[in-house]
């Protein structure tokens, strides 16, 4: 398995990218982008193992390290920080992309818990080194990990390609596909606005386990996901083929 550094966090911990095939992977795994969703971090690097394929497991580690006790937030917060979704700055990564940005239904404008844009699209380095990755290797799919829910959207803007694909992955996993309503500014919608891959955001954990999801769920969230990522693999491998024929990339629309 190769490591390499794509990125730095605000407060300078590394971000890595393991990949686990011969470097032409088609599938690219994001967990983490939520703080108190770091689960998703470990699901993430169990899952990367079942085929070749790119693994962030955790974009926001300063966030993860808040949520854990190990670190403060660089803003004032008096609320509880197991409950911290954003990175140290109190930016919410996920609504922090170019894509309808501060267009969402739950946007808000103050540093924060949750649900900040920041001050422009792409501010964060989080958020920068997982778009010039994907600007780089336009993998044809594109999944970022959540919790809860038991979900998984798909699409955004003008890119709702590939619902047949995205509905065998929901089914193996056993979620209902949907469409995200009022959704902006996060990685799969940024990805769907520019890329003409499947770009999906996947909740993984029953709602009521409640935030941050208790580790020892982990097994039981495995076993609704092992297979998927094979599943997945050779959904990439067929957008490739129909894109052009390369192998690993999609033919980027707009970038
Ligand atoms: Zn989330």
């Amino acid at each position: 398995m190769k490591k390499t550094i794509i990125g730095y966090s605000r407060l300078g911990r590394e971000i890595p990218l393991f990949q686990t095939g011969e470097g032409d992977a088609v599938v690219l795994l994001v967990g983490g982008i939520h703080a108190r969703e770091h689960i998703t971090c470990d699901l993430v690097q169990a899952l990367s193992t079942e085929t070749g394929c790119d693994v962030i497991p955790c974009l926001n580690p300063d966030g993860r390290a808040i949520v854990r006790g190990e670190e403060k937030p660089r803003i004032p917060f008096s609320g509880d920080l197991r409950q911290w979704k954003a990175n140290a700055l109190g930016v919410d990564l996920n609504v922090n992309f170019d894509a309808e940005w501060g267009k969402g239904v739950s946007n808000v404008w103050k540093a924060g818990a949750e649900n900040y844009v920041g001050p422009c699209p792409e501010s964060e380095p989080e958020t920068k080194a997982v778009c010039a990755l994907i600007r780089q290797k336009r993998y044809p799919v594109v999944v970022s990990y959540h919790t809860l829910g038991e979900e998984v959207y798909w699409g955004f803007g003008d890119n709702y390609r590939y619902r047949q694909e995205a509905l065998l992955y929901a089914d193996k996993i056993g979620y209902p596909l949907k469409k995200s309503v009022g959704s902006a500014g996060g990685l799969k919608d940024w990805y769907c606005k520019n890329f003409s891959g499947l770009g999906l955001t996947v909740e993984v954990g029953r709602t009521e386990w409640g935030h941050p999801c208790p580790p020892e769920r982990l097994e039981e969230i495995l076993k609704k996901h092992r297979g998927s990522l094979v599943l997945l693999e050779r959904i990439g491998r067929k957008i490739a083929r129909e894109n052009d024929g390369r192998g690993n990339q999609t033919g980027a629309d707009r970038l």
